[in-house]
C-alpha cells in the first residue's frame, strides 16, 4: 500500500507541475470559473461540446498541486466522453474523496490517485474544485463556482 501511495503522490506531483490540457480552448461552448477560497485555488474551465459529447476540455488558472493535478486529470478523462458519463464520474469521484467511499474505486481509473485526499478534509475542496466547476459549466450556471 505504501508503494501505491508513493506512486499516487508522484502522479499528483507530475500533473501538478506539468498540467495536461493547460490552455484556453478555441471557440469553447462553455467557459466557467471556479474558486476555492479555503486554499486560494482558481481555475477557468473551457469545454467544447455538441450537447452530448465533450469534444475538448482545457483549463487555465493557478492553484496548489492537488487542485492543478485534479483539473489536469479531469480534463484528460473528459476528452470524447459524453456529458452523462462526465456527470456519473463526478458522482463517483465526489463520493470517493468526500466520504472515503472506495467501493467503486476500480471505476475511477487514473482519478483514483486523488482519493487519498479523503484523509485530509482541508484538501478535499482542492481536489473537487475542477469537478464542481465542470458541473456548473454543464448546467450553464452564471455564477462563479465556489467550494464554500
Ligand atoms: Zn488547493
Amino acid at each position: 500500500m505504501s508503494d501505491l501511495r508513493e506512486l499516487y503522490q508522484e502522479m499528483i506531483i507530475d500533473h501538478g507541475r506539468n498540467p495536461r490540457n493547460f490552455c484556453a480552448c478555441e471557440q469553447p461552448t462553455h467557459v466557467k470559473e471556479g474558486f476555492n477560497p479555503l486554499c486560494g485555488d482558481k481555475l477557468t474551465l473551457y469545454l467544447k461540446t455538441d450537447g452530448v459529447v465533450i469534444e475538448s476540455a482545457t483549463f487555465t488558472g493557478s492553484g496548489c498541486a492537488i487542485s492543478t493535478a485534479s483539473a489536469s486529470m479531469m480534463t484528460q478523462f473528459l476528452q470524447g466522453k459524453t456529458v452523462a458519463e462526465a456527470k456519473a464520474m463526478f458522482e463517483r469521484f465526489h463520493q470517493a474523496v468526500t466520504q472515503g467511499d472506495l467501493s467503486d474505486v476500480e471505476n475511477l481509473g487514473k482519478l483514483a490517485v486523488l482519493t487519498g485526499v479523503a484523509e485530509f478534509p482541508a484538501r478535499v475542496k482542492c481536489a473537487t474544485l475542477a469537478w464542481h466547476t465542470l458541473m456548473g459549466a454543464l448546467d450553464h450556471s452564471l455564477e462563479v463556482i465556489t467550494t464554500e
